[in-house]
């Protein structure tokens, strides 16, 4: 195999009490990339439509993961990579995440599978170090292995990947405005009260067993954060509305999504995510800010081939 067309998922990261360590992939809504291998050494970027970003492949968080990769292996060639963007960068649905995940999973292919899933997130992590300073495993891991993923210990990196309950449905609202996730991080907390804790690592292992058991009103109590939304949620107007209406609605729960501004809601069944996304869109009408919305199925297969 000498190219490779992928679909990359949107995913959602800390999915309210799981900051840095939870994440679920989405359906339907995710980015397109094509790699393809060359003689020549390297990793070039030849194209990128849907969004403005750099080419230069220490720039694009696809050419550092995939370099990354190939520092790791001894083929002597290259590769090129087209990234169609779906997803707009900085919208808190892992756009970084998309690319990296995407790039390192293709590349991974072109070279006959000589990389376990594990060992391909935590080369796309060096993507994610280069969009935020920090090289978070939340987006990645559930874009490569799909379902939901636990990040259980980052040294060493220990990922548990969780089957999504069948009725399970996203909805997220991204609003459009812009937060540098940088700033969002910035603005956090670095120490914790034991009592904020104690209510965190509850709600972490409810949530956990809820989608074991597919338990969805243990889901809905656990997606609680206690540490990281009173403080992010601030920068993102209109969110304690949208969080109220959606529960009204019938949402499980409401969050932030990554670093925001999207807020997502996960709910059991399609109809009440439907109604929930009215919920959200009545909001940001009445605000005046203009949005994109996404109703999905959480995406069991993470990354896949297109024809
Ligand atoms: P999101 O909040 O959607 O996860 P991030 O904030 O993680 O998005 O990443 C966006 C940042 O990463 C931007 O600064 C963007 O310029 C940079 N970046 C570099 N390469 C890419 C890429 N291929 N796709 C998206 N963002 C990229």
């Amino acid at each position: 195999m000498e190219e490779i067309r992928i679909f990359s998922p949107a995913t959602i990261a800390n999915i309210s009490c799981g900051f840095d360590v939870l994440g679920l992939a989405l359906d339907g809504v995710g980015d397109e990339m094509v790699v393809r291998k060359t003689s020549e050494p390297g990793v070039k970027i030849t194209k990128i439509t849907g969004q403005d970003l750099p080419t230069d492949a220490h720039l694009n968080v696809a050419g550092v993961a995939a370099m990354a990769l190939l520092q790791a292996h001894t083929y002597q060639g290259g590769f090129e990579m087209e990234i169609h963007k779906k997803i707009k960068a900085g919208s808190g649905i892992g756009s970084s995440a998309a690319s990296a995940a995407g790039a390192v999973w293709a590349v991974n292919r072109l070279l006959g599978i000589p990389f376990t899933t594990l060992e391909l997130v935590a080369f796309a992590m060096e993507g994610e170090r280069l969009a935020s300073g920090v090289a978070h495993a939340d987006n990645v891991a559930p874009a490569l292995f799909g379902g939901f993923s636990l990040v259980r210990s980052y040294d060493p990196l220990d990922i548990v990947n969780i089957s999504a309950p069948p009725a399970l449905v996203a909805t997220v609202i991204h609003p459009q405005i812009e937060i540098k996730t940088s700033d969002s991080r910035k603005i956090l907390k670095t120490k914790i009260s034991l009592e904020d804790g104690i209510k965190q690592w509850g709600n972490v292992g409810g949530l956990v067993a809820g989608l074991y058991t597919q338990d969805y009103g243990l889901i809905g109590r656990s997606l609680v954060d206690h540490i990281v939304e009173p403080i992010r949620s601030i920068l993102i107007p209109g969110f304690d509305e949208v969080k109220s209406k959606s529960l009204d609605a019938g949402a499980l729960g409401c969050g932030i999504s990554g670093s925001g501004p999207s807020i997502f809601g996960l709910s059991k069944g399609m109809d009440t995510a439907k109604a929930v996304a009215i919920s959200m869109k009545e909001v940001y009408q009445k605000i005046g800010i203009p949005y994109d919305i996404h109703i999905s199925k959480i995406n069991s297969d993470g990354i896949k081939i297109l024809n």
